[in-house]
């Protein structure tokens, strides 16, 4: 059980900003902008290397849901969504998430 599933199950505190049947975001504990939040399946998966067909309308969701929270949060001057996958990808927590940042104007390329 990854520590997102504990935040899934109320087991330990999180700073929740959105949350519906399937998914929920809150912010991140080491934010890389002014805002930084972490939107997530409430299903544990792994990443992106773990999905499957049944998995495509989920992420239909979660996709949709991106400006849905970045509304909630009022972001209005763009923001930026990223999923680390795998080792060399920067993943550290191996439960999908997509990272939303915002109220910076953030570099391109990546470091
Ligand atoms: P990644 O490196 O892409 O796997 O992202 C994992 C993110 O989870 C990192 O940005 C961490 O700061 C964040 N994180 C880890 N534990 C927590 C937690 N308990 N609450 C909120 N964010 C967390």
């Amino acid at each position: 059980m990854t520590i997102f599933t504990k935040i899934i199950n109320g087991e330990i505190p999180a700073d929740i900003v959105y949350e519906d049947k399937h998914c929920l975001a809150f912010r991140d504990v080491s934010r890389q902008a002014p805002t930084h939040v972490l939107l997530i399946p409430r299903k544990p998966i792994e990443s992106l290397d773990h999905l499957t067909p049944d998995d495509s309308v989920l992420m239909g969701h979660l996709l949709m849901t991106v400006p849905e929270v970045a509304k909630t949060l009022g972001i209005s001057d763009g923001y930026r969504t990223v999923i680390n996958t795998g080792e060399h990808g920067g993943q550290s927590v191996f439960h999908l998430h997509i990272h939303i940042l915002a109220g910076r104007n953030l570099t391109w390329p990546p470091g």
